[in-house]
């Protein structure tokens, strides 16, 4: 028996990975299933709590023909992605000028790397590393505005290393044919995913228990029986407290505000808009839901991301200084009709020194744990959306399977 805690997206994908392998499969929960990602349709648009989409693959691609899920990709006015620059939000590429000089700084660095092949530094910062690859104005505009859109930090706290590894396949894929970077989302939003794994789940006998698991030991383990952890670091390290390193990884404070507007207010017709921290916004950057995917109305709808600690602020002054940025972008605003706060005070894993640590010698812990039949599955191994989550997941029931299968 395959014991699995948490039914996140991390927990539930691997539980039928497993249950297609013909292993048997427990969930625990103590929660919500779903974990993070929620979605909420209400009579004038439908927002996210967390995930609002995946960045499609041909393995997620089955996987939603396995669960009868209709997936859309993102509509063609999302193409355009805006970044804040020069007192408004602008179109990449930039201007003539500037796209040369950032153009002429990413030549040299692909010079660099064909000649000299040399690894990235683990101590390095994201902030390090991009201005002596690329040159400080492409570092602080557009690397700054882009990783914050990802990782909830600038680039002065995020480990280089961590970051540019996670943006390669997983290893087992690396391989293969490559589709083109389009995001991709159920009808209904991602709960939609959430709600067929559970149901289709069920339908293959696996149990989701709601018990909050607080030891190991409270599973009863039998002989040949296997823990996997698919948690969030800190939860897995009040866990498995003995998992060197586990218990150092940090995580990003983030707090969305989904703004409703009347369907004639003026928007953004774009993915959405970035905010470099030189242009000191509130928040990181905000996402024209209405225009990322078709069936989000009728009234248009905004999520504003911001990554700080917003423990003493109120909803109230949240809402005031999400306005005060979009005035920037459009003065003259209405008021939104609705407005909906999210906060998740540890929302994702930093991308950080320590995180890179703990990946560094992530192959030896596994090892370790996998003598005392105990397993990880998460977003802070490496990659952190869910297309990622789920390859690393195939390739961890397969060993599972090979194993106890
Ligand atoms: C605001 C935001 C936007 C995002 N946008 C995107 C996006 O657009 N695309 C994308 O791919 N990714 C996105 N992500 C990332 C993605 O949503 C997460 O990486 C993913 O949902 C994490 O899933 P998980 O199952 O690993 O963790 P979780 O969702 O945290 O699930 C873990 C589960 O374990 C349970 N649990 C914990 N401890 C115990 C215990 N002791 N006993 C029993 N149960 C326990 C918890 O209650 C929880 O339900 C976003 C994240 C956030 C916060």
């Amino acid at each position: 028996m395959i014991h699995i805690v948490g039914a996140g997206f991390s927990g539930l994908s691997l539980a039928w990975e497993l249950q297609k392998a013909g292993l048997k499969v427990i969930v625990y929960e103590k929660n919500r299933i779903g974990g993070r990602i929620q979605s909420y349709r209400t009579s004038t648009h439908l927002r996210e709590t967390a995930a609002n989409g995946v960045l499609w693959n041909p393995r997620f691609e089955v996987l939603a023909k396995e669960l009868g899920v209709e997936f859309q990709p993102s509509q063609n006015e999302a193409k355009k992605r805006f970044i804040f620059h020069n007192r408004r939000p602008r179109r990449w590429p930039l201007s003539f000028i500037e796209t040369i000089k950032f153009l002429a700084a990413g030549f040299k660095f692909i010079l660099k790397k064909i000649f000299t092949k040399k690894q990235i530094d683990s101590d390095l910062t994201l902030e390090q590393w991009g201005t002596q690859s690329f040159g400080s104005p492409f570092t602080g505009v557009i690397l700054s505005a882009a990783v914050q859109g990802i990782f909830a930090l600038t680039p002065k706290y995020l480990n280089a290393k961590a970051v540019l590894e996670s943006f390669k396949s997983v290893t087992a894929f690396k391989k293969a044919k490559k589709y083109k970077p389009v995001t991709y989302s159920p009808k209904d939003g991602m709960g939609e995913l959430i709600s067929a794994l559970k149901q289709k789940l069920a339908e293959k006998d696996v149990i989701i228990k709601h018990q909050e698991i607080l030891d190991l030991k409270d599973l009863n383990l039998e002989k040949n029986d296997v823990v996997v952890i698919a948690t969030s670091a800190w939860e897995a390290a009040q866990l498995i407290p003995q998992t060197q390193g586990l218990e150092k990884i940090q995580a990003v404070p983030i707090t969305t505000v989904t703004l409703v507007w009347p369907k004639e207010a003026k928007t953004l017709a774009g993915f959405g808009c970035l905010f470099p921290p030189v242009e000191r916004f509130f928040a990181a950057g905000v996402l024209i839901n209405s225009c990322i995917f078709a069936n989000r109305g009728p009234n248009p709808s905004e999520t504003w991301i911001i990554s700080q600690d917003l423990e003493k602020f109120s909803d109230e002054q949240i809402k005031q200084h999400v306005l005060m940025d979009r005035q920037r972008l459009f003065p003259n605003q209405d008021q939104p009709l609705e407005r909906h706060i999210v906060r998740w005070p540890k929302a994702i894993p930093a991308y950080n020194l320590q995180l890179e640590k703990f990946l560094e010698t992530y192959q030896q812990t596994a090892k370790t744990l996998a003598k005392d039949n105990i397993y990880l599955s998460g977003n802070y191994l490496g990659k952190i959306g869910l297309a990622k989550i789920y390859d690393q997941n195939i390739v961890l029931a397969k060993k599972l399977k090979v194993h106890y299968g």
